[in-house]
């Protein structure tokens, strides 16, 4: 029986307060039975099981009665689940502790529902499951492409909870075919999503098929662009779940409303094992060739997939997040009122060359390119644009007269796939030199972006 001292974590603080007598009960009485399926005590050299495979489809369980419903491991009736509002439970949770959060969540669909680990800081979700005393399954996604410190981590994971992570392989036919048609780095020429789908998507599809609710360690403050609003519990806008078709699967977000410095101090607090990696810079860690330390008042979502864009960083686990607007800002000859159509434009000077989409083609034709042209691609509402803006200013008057024109396109909105097509954008900014008797524009393959390197760039190719 764990001896809590009836700390409950509550709108990210630890505060204490005395539980219910019966939830009490409750807790330890699940703590001390044991989760079907768990020996006791694992024999030494024997980890325990706390959880079933989650590939295989399970035909529908039989309505269970009223009685076991309540029980804290059953699964709640067919007619009830289908009958509940998500949006008005999320309501009514929205200030509920994300203890409170996934002892409800366990309670609501038992063995049916699992906590997707990514062997980061959303460990906090075992913890608070644990803390429920509630039986808990976790599943994680192997890619075959984390870090040596992430699979570590599983493992002291499963050693200090005395539970087994399901873990989801990619089909290795599907590896193999990507790999050998695009090589073991697509996903910094193409983009991350190819390879996402491949090794990521499918296989958590595969583990959602056999659940009806799952639980993630999503939270608001993670990536301004995409989970702003994230729910505590919704109906999963993207998965399907055992039963199939839209609305089959409930998503539970218990950490939603926390800040990312909250959920250290619980970690801390509760002696969570973590990864090692955020002792080194990292904070957001996903895959090793997609996950870099971030400075100090970075943005943690920086640290992903850092060569695209800023807007839209999800690996497509949580793509129900982004709506369409977030997918592809509109901008020009109409406009659609959004913010980033909204932008005031940048690169304002007039050593800068403003190209228009027929200007730009010329430049891919050789037409019109007696001297090299220097161009930048950007959406001026895009941080990392902003930013250069200043040293691609200084550059462009530096660089006058000097024989090498200055220019800039805007290249988000309806220009978007042209410029994806034909001008090698991946991400904002791009800067392009065509050179003055070669056909084809030469990428600037650095992030750094000050007036020094650009003209070294420059220089080199000139
Ligand atoms: Fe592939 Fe990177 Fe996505 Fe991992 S994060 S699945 S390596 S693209």
């Amino acid at each position: 029986v764990y001896d809590l001292g009836q700390m409950i974590w509550s709108h990210g603080r630890i505060s204490s307060k005395i539980l219910t007598a019966a939830r009490i009960g409750a807790v330890r009485q699940q703590v001390a039975v044991v989760p079907a399926g768990l020996p006791a005590k694992a024999p030494k050299g024997q980890r325990a099981r706390a959880v079933r495979p989650l590939c295989a489809a399970e035909p529908a369980r039989k309505p269970v009665s009223a009685s076991a419903a309540s029980s804290p491991v059953a699964p709640v009736e067919e007619e009830e689940a289908s009958a509940v509002d998500y949006e008005a439970l999320a309501q009514e949770l929205v200030g509920a502790s994300p203890l409170e959060i996934m002892d409800r969540a366990l309670d609501m669909f038992g063995s049916e529902i699992a906590i997707a680990f990514s062997g980061a800081e959303d460990v906090a979700l075992i913890e608070y499951a644990k803390l429920t005393g509630r039986p808990f399954s976790v599943f994680s996604l192997d890619t075959g492409r984390l870090n040596p410190e992430t699979y570590e981590l599983f493992d002291k994971v499963e050693k200090h909870y005395g539970i087994h992570i399901e873990y989801m392989f990619p089909e290795a036919s599907e590896v193999q075919d990507l790999v050998r048609s695009k090589g073991l780095f697509s996903f910094y020429e193409d983009g991350h999503q190819e390879c996402c789908r491949v090794r990521k998507v499918r296989p958590l599809r595969r583990a959602l098929k056999g659940l009806k609710a799952w639980i993630t360690g999503q939270r608001k403050d993670q990536s301004p662009g995409t989970r702003a609003s994230i729910p505590v519990v919704q109906v999963d806008p993207s998965f399907e779940g055992l039963h199939g078709g839209a609305g089959s699967l409930i998503k539970w977000n218990p950490v939603a409303n926390v800040d990312g410095k909250d959920i250290w101090t619980f970690l801390r607090t509760m002696d969570v094992p973590v990864n090692t990696l955020h002792a080194q810079g990292y904070v957001s860690i996903g895959c090793e060739p997609c996950t870099r330390p971030v400075l100090p008042g970075q943005h943690e979502r920086e640290g992903r997939w850092w060569w695209e864009d800023a807007t839209a960083k999800e690996c497509g686990l949580h793509k129900g997040n982004i709506d369409r607007e977030d997918q592809a800002p509109k901008v020009g000859v109409n406009g659609n009122g959004s913010a980033e159509a909204r932008a005031p434009d940048i690169f304002q000077s007039q050593a800068i060359v403003n190209l228009t989409r027929p200007g730009i083609e010329n430049l891919l034709r050789l037409e019109n390119r007696a001297e090299p042209w220097l161009t930048v691609l950007y959406a001026p509402w895009c941080p990392y644009c902003q930013a250069m803006e200043a040293s691609y200013v200084e550059l462009a008057e530096k660089l006058s007269g000097s024989g090498i024109k200055v220019a800039k396109f805007r290249a988000d909105g309806e220009q978007k796939p042209f410029a994806q097509a034909e001008l090698q954008l991946q991400s904002f900014p791009t800067i392009l030199l065509f050179p003055g008797r070669t056909v084809k524009p030469i990428k600037y393959p650095s992030e750094k972006r000050d007036v020094q390197s650009l003209l070294a760039f420059v220089n080199s190719l000139r």
